[in-house]
């Protein structure tokens, strides 16, 4: 047997709604865009929605149109994907990581307060609600009140969460989304920011395609001069896009329901044979983007390989951020500097997760892990 990492979920309405769409008069940043920007919006219950190119983009546009850039300082997770902190690094501001909690793998609040006490330069928190549990959003939201600083929540992995009757978006600041080919809600490529601050939206909108104050639409109806209010960047959504995206949406919580129940098998079986997992806290949602195992010490690779010759495609999510090349080199980072961050990193080995998935191969996937669990433990 052999078992995909990962397959979309796209399919038969996505075909007909995008012939539609190429039937139609616009392939960029149009009616299905607009579209999809309300309709999500209202889904998530946060006031605006701004289509992106990617999360990447979202992080650091959100970062850009808060004015954030040289001399300031953002807090990111050391756990996560690097797009998060390198999105801070593209504004001209530094990053300070904090390490993560040993259970959940979640940016650890402590080391948020503590950090934001000692500096000042310190202008926004990217929480990152990692593999689809959230951030404590409440207790993040009273620290950054208490220090007056901005958060943006990376919802790359989370749509469909809950925390405390929070939902992702409605804490933070601004929230930016991905729309990655493997991603809970994917068309490919593409992302979104939501938020209710009526300015940044505005700004996003902006700055999202060149700083011009017209778009494609708005110059087509009637031609009109528009004019350069400042120096933006390319990354706007455009109608392809939109339209895999919005034939998804009404569908994702059925996926979810899909996913969640893979991950519960998974963890059952896992549990009765003393095999490690992030634990999802009582009484959250977690959005089921992964499904990672924590391998025996030292044996990751070797555990990973076993898996890969069984064919049962493997991913790794994450090695810590702070170890990496550039990071070590433009800061100096040295091991033992975010611990818990580093031995994650070191044991963690992502499974197939997707609604494809066939109750066949989830039964080959944990008995193979076990197998392996049982060589190299
Ligand atoms: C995928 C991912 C991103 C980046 O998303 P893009 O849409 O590819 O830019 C950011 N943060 C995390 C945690 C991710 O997993």
């Amino acid at each position: 047997m052999k078992v995909e990492f990962y397959k979309h979920s796209l399919g038969e309405l996505e075909k007909k709604a995008i012939v539609e769409t190429l039937d139609s008069l616009f392939l960029t940043t149009g009616p299905k865009t607009k579209e999809f920007e309300e309709v999500f919006a209202k889904n998530m219950g946060v006031g605006r929605c701004v289509g992106l190119s990617s999360c990447t983009a979202g992080l650091f546009l959100t970062m850009k149109g808060w004015g954030i850039g040289q001399g300031d300082k953002v807090i990111s997770p050391a756990m996560t994907f690097i797009a998060t902190s390198n999105s801070i690094i593209h504004t001209g501001a530094d990053v300070v990581f904090c390490d993560v909690d040993k259970e959940t793998a979640l940016i650890d609040l402590n080391q948020v307060e503590d950090s934001l006490k000692k500096d000042k330069s310190i202008k926004a928190i990217i929480p990152v609600h990692l593999y689809g549990q959230m951030v404590d959003m409440k207790s993040l939201r009273g620290i950054a009140d208490k220090f007056n600083v901005k958060i943006l929540e990376d919802c790359a992995h989370c749509i469909e969460a809950e925390r405390d009757g929070i939902t992702p978006g409605q804490l933070g600041d601004a929230a930016a989304f991905s729309f990655y080919a493997t991603k809970n809600l994917a068309c490919g490529e593409g992302g979104a920011v939501i938020t209710n601050e009526q300015q940044l939206a505005d700004e996003l909108k902006v700055i999202r395609l060149h700083g011009m104050s017209k778009s494609a639409v708005d110059r087509h109806i009637k031609y009109k001069h528009w004019d350069m209010e400042l120096l933006g960047y390319k990354a706007n959504m455009f109608d392809i896009q939109a339209t895999l995206l919005l034939t998804q949406l009404p569908r994702l919580e059925s996926l979810w329901q899909r996913r969640n129940e893979i991950c519960n098998k998974y963890e059952n079986a896992f549990s009765k044979a003393g095999i490690d997992f992030p634990i999802t806290l009582g009484g959250n949602k977690n959005a089921r983007h992964l499904f990672t195992i924590w391998t025996p010490n030292g044996k990751r690779d070797d555990f990973l390989t076993y898996l890969q010759e069984q064919e049962i495609g493997v991913a790794v999510n994450y090695r810590s951020v702070h170890m990496r090349d550039y990071y070590i080199k433009k800061y100096g980072f040295k091991l033992g500097d975010f611990p818990v961050a580093e031995e994650i990193g070191e044991k963690t080995l992502s499974l197939p997760l997707y609604p494809k998935l066939e109750n066949l191969e989830i039964d080959y996937v944990i008995d193979k892990v076990i197998e392996a669990h049982k060589v190299f433990a």
